[in-house]
């Protein structure tokens, strides 16, 4: 299967007619249990030496479908879907944390992601330290004996930075330590995180893979690659695990132990369960991936290029604009486009920026992105509001400052919206 180009991965990959019907699209599964054949089944489920159904807050078969599809697109070994992008996080951190461990991030990272990390995770005995990926010495310097990951997304909100994972990559491979990549904003189709040596790759599901706003969903993507046994660093996977009777999952399921540790321990325990109705709906959305993503990136380049080359625009931050100082990154990290989410500076500040949002007819006022749907947020007045203006600015989300989600549409009639708003903006 994974020998087809990514357009016809997206549609067929695990996608074979439903066994029990023939139905040609995966029926959705609303059901809690699955009968048992007889006791000893049971039995071989219960020990991970049958797979099979049990209860739906581990397994549905809608629900792994998914999960198959997304780790076939990302060239991963295996994967699990769960409730959301922050939960797909906390899942990818689970078998690899404990008391006392830390996770060296980027500084660049979506807004709710430095508050999970800064803050909540200290509630289970984590912790999280924030460096600029692009000093790749810093990074080297902030990791020490307790570090069991590093962090980063491949292109990154609100400013659409890209991070060259080649090079961060390379340094987690020395430090023998696994890579974990957001990939949310850019999608497999514009991203290949496991192929530049990305360990595990997470996603919201609630954005482009769906692509429509209908669906709150996440998953991870293990690439199978790491060796989980080369020291003592990960014993969930690598020593016998007390919350699974003492199994060993790396030696009892190789490329498979952290797909099946998410699975039995992460799901059984942590409960961050996606529904079948949603992980339907993402799958009608990644048939299309492809087109929608080629139309977001021709459509952020039209737009962008327009922006920065208006009067009432300060800058753009689009990577991929030829002035932008990542844009060497976009043929190297995310050849087929920079994504379409990016920032832009109106003259003007703070009140300019709220009359733009107010005067625009076609882009929405919405905290999300990825929509087929053009989407404006300003941050400073609604996302970023109780911080400080210091703070915004580092945040990339000063107060002269609007994000970009561009949609799907016709770029001429998004420009000629952004024209008038500008005109009643900067009156
Ligand atoms: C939205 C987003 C998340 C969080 O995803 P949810 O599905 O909203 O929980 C994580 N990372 C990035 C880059 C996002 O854009």
């Amino acid at each position: 299967m994974s020998d087809y180009k990514f357009d016809t991965l997206q549609i067929h990959a695990a996608a074979a007619p439903d066994p029990a019907t023939g139905a040609l699209q995966v029926p959705i599964y609303l059901t809690t249990a699955y009968a048992f054949k007889d006791a000893d089944h049971a039995a071989r489920l219960f020990n991970l030496e049958e797979v099979g159904y049990i209860y739906s807050r581990l397994t549905n078969p809608t629900v792994m479908k998914l999960a198959e599809k997304v780790a076939v697109l990302e060239g991963g070994a295996g994967g699990v879907a769960c409730s959301s992008g922050h939960a797909a996080q906390i899942m990818a951190l689970f078998p690899l944390m404990g008391p006392g461990l830390n996770v060296v991030a980027s500084t660049r990272l979506y807004g709710g992601t430095i508050t999970q990390f800064s803050q909540t995770i200290k509630r289970f005995g984590w912790s999280a330290k924030f460096v600029d990926f692009d000093d790749l010495d810093a990074l080297e310097a902030a990791v020490d004996e307790n570090t069991r990951a590093i962090f980063c997304e491949s292109i990154s909100n609100p400013g659409g930075y890209i991070t060259d994972i080649p090079a961060v990559a390379k340094l987690a491979d020395k430090l023998g330590l696994p890579l974990i990549v957001d990939n949310t904003l850019a999608t497999p189709y514009l991203c290949r995180p496991i192929e530049m040596g990305a360990t595990l790759v997470v996603h919201s599901l609630t954005k482009y893979m769906t692509g429509n706003g209908t669906v709150t969903g996440g998953c991870v993507i293990d690439s199978g690659k790491f060796d989980w046994s080369a020291s003592d660093k990960f014993p969930s996977l690598s020593a016998p695990e007390p919350a699974y009777h003492g199994l060993k999952f790396h030696e009892a399921l190789g490329p498979m132990a952290f797909t099946f540790h998410s699975i039995a321990v992460g799901l059984r325990d942590l409960g961050m369960t996606m529904n079948p109705q949603g992980a339907h709906y993402t799958m009608m959305g990644l048939e299309t991936l492809s087109l929608r993503m080629d139309k977001h990136v021709a459509n952020a380049k039209a737009v962008a290029e327009w922006l920065e080359n208006d009067p009432r625009i300060d800058f753009v931050t689009y990577a991929g604009l030829e002035s932008s100082p990542w844009h060497d990154r976009v043929a190297k990290v995310c050849p087929k486009g920079a994504g379409a989410l990016f920032t832009v500076a109106v003259k003007g500040g703070y009140e300019a920026c709220v009359k733009l949002v107010n005067n625009l007819k076609l882009f929405s006022h919405v905290a999300n992105l990825g929509d087929a749907r053009s989407l404006i947020i300003h941050s400073a007045s609604t996302t970023h509001r109780q911080l400080t203006e210091a703070q915004q600015i580092a945040a990339g989300a000063a107060p002269n400052v609007v994000r970009l989600s561009i949609g799907i549409e016709n770029a001429e009639d998004l420009i000629a919206d952004l024209d008038q708003a500008l005109a009643a903006a900067t009156a």
